[in-house]
């Protein structure tokens, strides 16, 4: 069971009417009382950079959204800052569902890890659905002198700061997956930030920086091609298309797990029945056969039609701020 179903079903057992209106079909709501929506191209902005694995999830998502919502879905980079810029790109937007963000797991960190932002990272969205989970892999450049996972934490303890670690900045996966891995064994490596995880990669295969935590809908690709060399996941089970990888508690480092997230949002004030339409076209993706068969190559799948609804959404997203708060304050990494 996922993280997301098991969550939810939790959440399902103390709120039996959150339940009831969780299961409500969203192909029942329309626009109704309203202008038809949408009569013009939808933005969807994506935090980070393009070829990374917000961004291959997004597009694909895009493209599936567009096709049953009969208006183009088109994508926009707004990068920078660990996806703070982005989000806030959308939650400063007119409130009137052409704007909207898909965003990961950083929509549950940044909340605590910044204490500065031009906008409301909890109440400035409507959450729209839940969108998938995706695994982490812990990655390095080919030619790093580690066999494994332990024999990685030996070489990073030896080189200290002369270590490095790519990352997206602090309120991405991959800052939050490096610093709870660096923690949990003692070491401060030098961190090296990109827009996203899509750049990050490319100085892993040219050999430029040591490791970089990142989503399989990235890395798979480069692992089957062993274009990287990959240590674990910090998953609390192995990766279903990828089971040679052993989870890093397997391997000798439990206590710390990442798994990313990515939900689709609206900004605060949206009217309710623009949002309706919006979770409906994403339900629609999500079933669409393209989507569900590209993400399983990539190492993912679908969340189900329960969890892509407003209310599971929230539910689960107000969790997650709840869940990284206390370890983001003992870890301390925050961005100012
Ligand atoms: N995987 C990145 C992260 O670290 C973001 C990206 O998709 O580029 O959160």
């Amino acid at each position: 069971m996922t993280e997301i179903t098991r969550r939810s079903l939790a959440a399902a057992t103390f709120a039996s009417l959150g339940a009831t209106l969780a299961s409500r079909p969203a192909g029942a709501q329309g626009t109704s009382g309203g202008a038809a929506f949408p009569t013009r191209p939808i933005t969807m902005v994506i935090p980070f950079a393009p070829g990374g694995p917000t961004d291959i999830v997004g597009r694909l998502m895009a493209e599936s959204m567009a096709r049953e919502i009969g208006q183009p879905v088109v994508v926009e980079n707004t990068t920078g800052a660990g996806g703070t810029l982005g989000a806030q790109r959308v939650a400063t937007a007119r409130p009137d569902g052409y704007t909207i963000l898909l965003h990961h797991i950083g929509m549950g960190v940044i909340p605590t890890m910044y204490r500065r932002l031009a906008y409301d990272p909890v109440n400035g969205f409507e959450p729209l659905g839940l969108v998938t989970e995706v695994p982490m892999t812990i990655v390095g450049r080919k030619d790093i002198p580690a066999g494994n996972f332990a024999e990685l934490i030996a070489y990073m303890k030896k080189q200290g700061d002369g270590f490095n670690l790519a990352d997206a900045g602090i309120g991405s996966s991959s800052a939050l997956c490096g610093a709870l891995f660096a923690n949990a064994i003692g070491v401060k490596p030098t961190v090296i930030p990109f827009r996203g995880t899509g750049p990050a990669m490319q100085e892993i295969l040219g050999g430029r920086v040591d490791i970089l935590c990142d989503q399989t809908t990235q890395t798979t690709e480069y692992i089957r091609g062993g274009q990287v060399k990959v240590f674990a996941t910090p998953s609390r089970s192995r990766i279903a298309t990828l089971p040679d990888i052993p989870t890093t508690a397997e391997a000798g480092l439990p206590g710390f797990e990442v798994t990313v997230w990515h939900g689709l949002y609206a900004p605060k004030g949206t009217p309710a029945p623009i949002c309706a339409r919006l979770t409906q076209s994403l339900q629609a993706a999500l079933r669409d056969p393209r989507i569900v068969q590209r993400f399983s190559e990539i190492g993912t799948a679908p969340v189900s039609q329960e969890d892509a609804t407003r209310e599971a959404h929230q539910r689960f997203w107000t969790a997650d701020i709840a869940k990284w708060k206390p370890i983001i304050e003992t870890t301390g990494s925050y961005a100012d």
